[in-house]
């Protein structure tokens, strides 16, 4: 009798190691699926969450930062801002093209004198 209360306990304490074996081994996957999710939301925060920025290149279109908000761009020509969507070469020059087209070809030296007389 003796010893087959020992085989039992035997067996039981090895049925309890293989499961918390396999706990473990499951908590070790689901913490890299967490690493992993985390990262996304990282990735999601940093492509919505930055703005894009002014880039003083953007002034040989005839753009400045807003006065109000640096982080939106000033058209000099018609003195409107515009959104930070159109903070990008080719919005800019798309604003300049349909609403400035006579305009197109200033020298960005015209647009550094409209800007010092800001
Ligand atoms: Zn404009």
């Amino acid at each position: 009798m003796g010893s087959f209360e020992y085989d039992h306990d035997q067996k039981v304490s090895a049925i309890v190691e293989n499961q918390m074996e396999r706990f473990l081994i499951r908590e070790g996957a689901s913490d890299k699926q967490n690493q992993n999710e985390n990262k996304e939301d990282m990735k999601i925060v940093k492509s919505t969450g930055n703005k894009r920025k002014y880039v003083e290149d953007y002034l040989k279109y005839g753009f400045i930062p807003s006065v109000n908000d640096p982080s939106l761009p000033f058209c000099l020509i018609c003195q409107k801002t515009l959104s930070n969507e159109t903070m990008v070469p080719s919005k800019l020059l798309r604003h300049i093209e349909t609403n400035h087209r006579e305009q197109m070809n200033n020298p960005i030296s015209y647009f550094e004198n409209i800007r010092s007389s800001f």
